[in-house]
């Protein structure tokens, strides 16, 4: 395939440069790729879906898609348009899954990559002591996890949903109720190969590369186009036990998950969720959880309250099931959810991971999956979650919620040092998820204006300086907002951005640097 001139003509987007304010909307005329061979190839046609993304807000056209079939066809483009320097505002955005929410893996005018096209290598498994994968960093974690229990083995860490690429999550950090334990993904992944902003490729790891490795894990797609990935293993369990119990009371609630969180032998699983004004959420679940005591269980009501779920799980092998068991019951025994509420279910290891996708089905079905999501994703510091709670529950959010309303609690020791990923300051944060939907055509309360100007109120309290509350999937629209997300780490992602990425090439959606002439 051969890749002739085309004309750019660009407009700036709101996006920052490290060292510049932002600029007024100007555009300018660009010509010429040489003549390029690509394994893959490239289109200029059809190429609406890379301006799309989950969030369904932001639709930036790029001037080219990339379908490579190799490291070279991403290496020999980032090269080239590194190699026009100053005189270029081309950029280039790695596109995994395209299941970002505020057009992170857009490039207006510019190009493209579909990870996904990517197949090498092909997934290859090593066994041993210290089992890992080596993956495209365009697969999707479903298509890893299968792959994987074919030979009994599994990633240790995830994300609720499956059907996103390893390059994506590894941007961010990806982080589900394994990551107490085991921490997030960045964690669990042992080496990267990485195309910089150069064009230059490199294999890094903490032996090798060190800074780079750091610089990409929670990277937000800044510092280098991840195109391989050695991933963790451990032996996959079977079976999982699911258990859901309810209460009416934050504290308690909050107690009985950092407990959970803190014990070493516990349950593998520690998630959470609120329940605001949703009786039909309840009774949707017995048609799948089966209430420990099925009388007294029937009988409570919500009555509007807002209620705190706690959500566990146990994994197994069928014939542990009786010590398990027993195991589960000691841990349920020292908690101080509403008796009456416990609700438990057993489903194979793929139906636990693969839950959200059930959900992605019936919501597709009825037309509700490509709906715009004003999602806000928040970190918060274990000792101001009650202080949040108090103002966001008893506030800003205490009649509807538009979507699942996640909250639980992580281990920060448990978190890799260095990385490029922001969190709080202290040992234990809670992951605070609005995982709103909007109807586009409402201007009620599940609208999206409403619920945008629910989100502000939200953040407009968690930016108060004192809180140490910091965004996950961080989204900004001016460099001050920028600084102060990254606080003193600041310094050193620039530096990095420098050294990997100078002209500000990479994920222009991020809208943290800006490309100028
Ligand atoms: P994209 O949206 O395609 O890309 C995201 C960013 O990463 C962009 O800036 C892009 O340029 C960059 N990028 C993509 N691939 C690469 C690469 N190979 N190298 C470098 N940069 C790259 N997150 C969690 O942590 N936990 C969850 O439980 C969770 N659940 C989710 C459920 C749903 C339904 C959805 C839609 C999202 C969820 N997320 C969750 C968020 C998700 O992890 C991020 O949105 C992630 O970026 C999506 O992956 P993707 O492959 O679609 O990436």
């Amino acid at each position: 395939v051969f890749l002739h001139s085309f004309m750019i003509n660009r407009e700036h987007l709101c996006s920052n440069h490290p060292f510049a304010t932002p600029q007024t909307v100007q555009s300018i005329t660009h010509s010429s790729l040489p003549e390029m061979r690509f394994d893959g190839h490239i289109s200029f046609n059809n190429i609406e879906f890379a301006a799309k993304d989950f969030g369904n807000r932001y639709h930036l056209m790029p001037s080219a898609v990339l379908h490579p079939k190799s490291v070279s066809d991403i290496s020999s483009v980032v090269k080239y348009i590194f190699d026009l320097g100053l005189a270029s505002e081309l950029t280039v955005a790695a596109r995994g899954h395209g299941h970002s929410l505020e057009g992170q893996a857009q490039a207006y005018q510019g190009v493209v990559i579909s990870m996904e096209a990517l197949r090498v290598p092909e997934m290859s498994f090593h066994t041993g002591k210290r089992p890992y994968v080596d993956v495209s960093a365009g697969e999707l974690w479903i298509n890893i996890l299968h792959e994987s229990l074919k030979r009994g083995l599994a990633p240790r860490s995830w994300t609720d949903y499956l059907h996103l690429t390893v390059g994506g999550t590894l941007s961010n950090a990806g982080i589900s109720g394994q990551a107490f334990q085991h921490g997030p993904q960045i964690n669990n992944v042992y080496q990267l190969q990485v195309v910089t902003g150069r064009g230059e490729v490199s294999t890094c790891s903490e032996e090798q590369n060190a800074d780079l490795f750091h610089a990409v894990l929670g990277g937000l797609g800044q510092f280098g186009i991840i195109t391989q990935a050695r991933i963790a293993l451990e032996p996959a369990p079977k079976m999982v036990k699911w258990i859901r119990a309810l209460y009416s009371d934050f504290s308690t609630f909050a107690r009985d998950q950092e407990h959970l969180i803190s014990l070493t032998s516990s349950l593998d699983y520690v998630e959470g969720f609120v329940i605001i004004n949703r009786t039909g959420l309840l009774n949707n679940w017995r048609s799948s959880f089966n209430p420990k005591d099925p009388v007294q269980a029937d009988q409570f009501t919500t009555e509007g309250k807002i209620l705190f779920c706690l959500e566990v799980a146990k994994y197994y092998n069928p014939r542990e099931s009786d010590h398990i068991n027993q195991d589960v019951d000691t841990l349920l025994s020292e908690l101080n959810y509403i008796r009456s509420t416990l609700f438990l279910s057993e489903v194979s290891y793929v139906d636990f991971l693969d839950r959200v996708h059930v959900s992605e089905v019936k919501l597709r079905e009825k037309g509700l999956w490509e709906v715009p999501h004003p999602w806000l994703n928040l970190l918060v510091p274990r000792s101001r979650i009650h202080e949040f709670a108090r103002e966001v529950f008893g506030n800003i959010v205490k009649d509807t919620s538009n979507g699942p309303v996640l909250i639980y609690p992580v281990n920060k020791t448990k978190w890799k040092s260095g990385t490029s990923v922001i969190t709080p300051e202290e040992d234990v944060f809670y992951l605070v998820a609005f995982l709103s939907s909007a109807i586009p055509s409402s201007t009620g309360k599940d609208g999206l204006e409403h619920i945008l100007s629910q989100n502000r109120k939200i953040l407009s309290f968690s930016q108060r300086p004192n809180l140490g509350i910091k965004q996950y999937l961080p989204h900004y629209s001016t460099e001050e907002e920028w600084k102060v997300h990254f606080g003193a780490h600041w310094e050193v992602f620039c530096r990095r951005k420098l050294s990997y990425d100078p002209l500000a090439i990479l994920a222009p959606g991020q809208r943290i640097f800006r490309r100028e002439k």
